[in-house]
């Protein structure tokens, strides 16, 4: 097995795209405004953008520069996924699995619609996503969890990954014909541009440091200032328990790898029988990806989680994690085993108890949402754009509704870092018992 030959790049962000060079200006002083939406990710874009487009007064406070989280570093799968196993969701969330469905598939068409209407270019590829077994025991298993999928009303059909013109270590399983992939760097500073195109009044380089609620509006204190709001959306993502206010074991963070590859010749992936190019996650535990780029390129992620150590900072990926990501690709694309990895970056992911986007109130004036959970690039976005319809006195969509949590109370999540660590080993051991070559 090869190691690591070639210089990579590792960035402490993102591999997509280049960071922007002029920043919008940071909270100065006393400001007051009627809205004010904490995390500038998809998701807090979309809620400020929608607020603003319903004639509301808003503020989105980023602790960075719009986008520059989870959004503009994830893989760019655009996807119907819904939870974590269909099979626990339609047990134990039975009256609502349903619902979590046409969500799942509702935000994937929204956000296929923004890019058009805020003229974003983010090279989308309609190309719909398949979830692969590598071995024959995670083909049974899909099996079962796609016909649950199916019989809720999830466009998708159990597939022979011969038929789909995926590579022989691919066995097949559950091909979902909506979404696909797009360049999360494009996509995030697409919208970013729409947002300071609007009635947005934003701040950048802007770290909401504490939340007061004093029963009549909401104070966000920043370094350099303050911001009062009527009422306030919390949406930053994993970095949620930063904050006092919000929700005990509301999200767990965890960090996540991604790399990328030098350019694979087209003919070379074909020969690798990926003639399709349909971007792929694996059924382990902890899922691989292995998706094309316009740009030529292969990125892969994920395999291992990383819980911090501490505060949740930004930081060059690990390098044995990156190793590992690169052992994965040349074991299931073994004839492209000259094919170097170039890139490497992570981002961190909040990871909700059930694995589902969640919405709710601390209070009637502070609101929170966290729809990550490592799959949440469309629902993100479609549930913030609800957010702001529900706030500016429009109702809550059903969509919204299904995810809505009566009261801010969770149960105890299941990302703890013995467990990623036993879920890594376990997958191992699955794909060493199910080695088909
Ligand atoms: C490597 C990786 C791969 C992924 N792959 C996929 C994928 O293929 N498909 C998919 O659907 N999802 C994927 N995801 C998840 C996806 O990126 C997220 O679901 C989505 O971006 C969530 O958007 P968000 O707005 O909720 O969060 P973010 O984009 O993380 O935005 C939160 C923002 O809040 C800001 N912030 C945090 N704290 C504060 C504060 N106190 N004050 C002010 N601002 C603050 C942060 O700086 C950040 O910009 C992946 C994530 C990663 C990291």
């Amino acid at each position: 097995m090869k190691n690591l030959t070639a210089p990579m790049q590792f960035f402490p962000d993102t591999g997509w795209i280049d960071r922007p060079s002029q920043l919008e200006a940071a909270v100065e002083g006393e400001q007051s405004f009627d809205f004010a939406v904490v995390g500038g990710g998809v998701g807090g874009m979309l809620t400020a953008l929608r607020l603003a487009e319903n004639g509301r007064q808003v503020a989105l406070l980023e602790s960075d520069v719009l986008g520059w989280g989870a959004s503009a570093r994830n893989a760019g799968y655009l996807t119907t996924a819904v939870g974590s196993d269909p099979a626990i969701l339609a047990k134990f969330y039975a009256d609502r699995f349903r619902g979590l469905v046409r969500l799942a598939d509702a935000a994937v068409h929204f956000s296929e619609d923004l890019f058009g209407h805020y003229s974003i270019d983010c090279d989308y590829e309609q190309t719909g996503v398949l979830g692969s077994a590598v071995t024959a025991s995670q083909l049974k298993q899909v099996k079962t969890s796609a016909q649950i999928l199916i019989d809720a009303g999830i466009d998708s059909e159990i597939v022979d990954g011969h038929d789909l013109g995926v590579p022989d270590t691919f066995l097949g399983g559950v091909y979902a014909r909506a979404g696909g992939i797009l360049n999360p760097g494009k996509y995030a500073l697409g919208l970013r541009d729409a947002v300071l195109r609007s009635d947005v009044t934003v701040f950048e380089q802007s770290q909401v440091l504490d939340v007061q609620d004093d029963g009549d509006s909401v104070t966000l204190v920043t370094r350099r200032g303050r911001v009062q709001a009527k009422k306030v959306v919390l949406s930053n993502n994993a970095h949620a328990r930063e904050l006092s206010i919000v929700p005990r074991r509301m999200s767990n963070p965890v960090w996540t790898t991604a790399i990328e590859t030098e350019q694979v010749p087209p003919e070379r992936l074909d020969e690798a029988g990926w003639t399709s190019r349909i971007p792929m996650v694996t059924m382990h535990m902890v899922m691989e990806s292995y998706r094309t780029t316009t740009r030529g390129t292969m990125v892969i992620t994920t395999r291992q989680l990383q819980m911090p150590r501490g505060k949740l900072t930004d930081h060059l990926p690990d390098q044995t994690i990156v190793a590992d990501l690169v052992r994965a690709f040349r074991t299931r694309f073994p004839t492209l085993s000259d094919i170097e990895p170039a890139k490497a970056w992570g981002g961190w992911i909040g990871m909700t108890p059930a694995i589902l986007s969640v919405v709710g109130e601390i209070s009637p004036r502070v609101l929170y949402v966290n729809a990550c959970n490592g799959h949440g690039l469309a629902q993100a976005a479609y549930l913030g754009h609800h957010i702001g319809d529900y706030l500016s006195d429009k109702g809550m969509h059903e969509d919204l509704q299904v995810v809505w949590r009566p009261k801010p109370r969770f149960a105890p999540g299941v990302v703890y870092p013995p467990m990623l660590r036993l879920a890594w080993l376990a997958d191992r051991i699955t794909d060493r018992l199910g080695q088909v070559h």
